[in-house]
């Protein structure tokens, strides 16, 4: 039994003092009090389906017995910085992490969070190229701090923040893109960017392979093979931003990137890494880290011993438990039947993704595709009101994101899509 504060109360003290900015996409809002596996249990004990894990990317499901075990046990034993002294979790879920790792991957930075090392992969590509210039794609998101605002591209997320060496590139978007699915053509772009818009020497590239705050676009096919060409010839470093779309989320691949058959040089994670507790981690190969030895580089917390015996934790079920390979089942089988409800319901303009990242795109025409922005908060009050929680995402807001834990069953996502579709019966 729940004894704490009430959804009102808690609502009532952040008005008074939490940020102003924080949003809630329920008219009323869910306390979330327990969570177990794929399931979310509000203040009087009432279930909820939670199939938007994926904003903190729990991967594993809620709670995961092994990961609380992982970080309950060494949290009684120690929690320290490791920045000056040696801690063996630390070296065990990097050298972890490199085995997942293609070619000479295999140098681990850990941080906090996906903002952090976004920063710091950029940071690196342009100390080891010497130059400024960093392109990323139109509609991504990269984080909140100076450097990751500046790569993100879309308004809704951008202060008054610096742009300078940053260019967006056309995104590859195979919904409303005017090249379709034809990845090569938009890829064009950023070689124009480089000629046009640089010296013809650049730093980097950054993108997701998957966007997944800008409603889950998966880059259309060929683009990147063409992208990271131009890039390299411009003498700029190819990051992987696998914040979202990485560990096994994507199920035909451990690694979003892999399905594009690119190997970066730098790859940033955060999310599904700790199953939701905070932590991030770059990797990159031997001698772009070297970068890092010019000045004295640290993060206090990043890679502490508690978060990185999570992280050990994570690695490990997600291999018992064979998580990628039911992402790949699983997110077929729910892909599969959002496409027949898309047959039935004219409002749906397009059903997309991979794994268990997935989106639904709510549109009112589906010949101007107008974006279904008031129908989309109404589906999905009253899928929570049925016990199913599922996210939003897109430039326009009218997109479902379909993100739950890696361990959601064939039921599950029965019991989703006949919310789904009962909600938008009832429109
Ligand atoms: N990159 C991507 C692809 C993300 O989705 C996010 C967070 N939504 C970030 C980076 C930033 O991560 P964090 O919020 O942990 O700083």
């Amino acid at each position: 039994p729940y004894n704490g504060l009430s959804a009102a109360d808690i609502m009532k003290k952040r008005l008074e003092f939490l940020s102003p900015s924080l949003f809630c996409f329920y008219k009323k809002p869910l306390n979330v009090v327990d969570g177990k596996m794929q399931y979310l249990f509000d203040e009087d004990g009432r279930r909820y389906l939670d199939a938007f894990a994926g904003i903190a990317t729990v991967c594993c499901g809620h709670c995961h017995p092994d990961v609380v075990e992982a970080i309950i046990n060494q949290t009684k034993r120690l929690q320290h910085s490791t920045v000056v002294y040696l801690n063996h979790a630390i070296a065990d879920f990097a050298e972890a992490l490199a085995s997942k790792m293609p070619g000479d991957l295999k140098v681990v930075f850990f941080t906090n969070s996906g903002t952090e090392a976004n920063e710091l992969a950029m940071m690196m590509a342009r100390l080891y190229t010497g130059s400024q210039d960093i392109i990323s794609i139109r509609n991504s998101y990269h984080g909140n701090a100076a450097g990751s605002m500046g790569a993100t591209a879309q308004s809704n997320w951008k202060f008054n923040v610096i742009q300078t060496g940053v260019h967006h590139a056309l995104n590859p978007d195979q919904y409303r893109g005017v090249f379709g699915s034809d990845g090569a053509k938009y890829a064009k772009d950023v070689q124009e960017i480089i000629d046009f818009g640089t010296s013809g020497r650049v730093g980097g590239f950054i993108s997701e392979a998957i966007q997944g705050v800008g409603g889950i676009m998966e880059l259309a096919p060929g683009y990147l093979p063409a992208v990271y060409k131009s890039i390299r010839k411009a003498g700029g470093l190819c990051i992987a931003d696998e914040v979202q779309s990485g560990f096994a989320r994507t199920g035909s691949h451990f690694w979003s990137f892999e399905a594009h058959g690119v190997v970066p040089d730098i790859v940033t994670m955060a999310k599904g890494i700790g199953n939701g507790i905070p932590i991030g981690a770059v990797i990159t190969t031997p001698e772009i880290a070297e970068v890092l030895t010019r000045r004295s580089y640290f993060n206090t917390f990043g890679g502490n011993p508690v978060c990185t015996a999570g992280g050990l934790a994570v690695l490990r079920v997600l291999e018992k438990e064979r998580l990628q390979e039911n992402a790949f089942v699983v997110g077929s089988y729910l892909k599969d039947r959002l496409k027949g409800l898309q047959e039935k319901h004219d409002i749906i303009g397009d059903v997309r993704g991979r794994g268990v990242m997935l989106g639904v795109e709510l549109v009112t025409d589906r010949q101007l595709k107008t974006p279904a922005k008031s129908e989309i908060l109404h589906v999905m009050n009253q899928m929570k009101e049925m016990g199913v929680l599922v996210g939003k995402g897109g430039f326009y807001g009218n997109v479902f994101r379909v993100t739950p834990p890696l361990c959601f069953t064939k039921e599950d996502s029965d019991f989703l899509v006949d919310v789904m579709d009962l909600a938008l019966s009832r429109l």
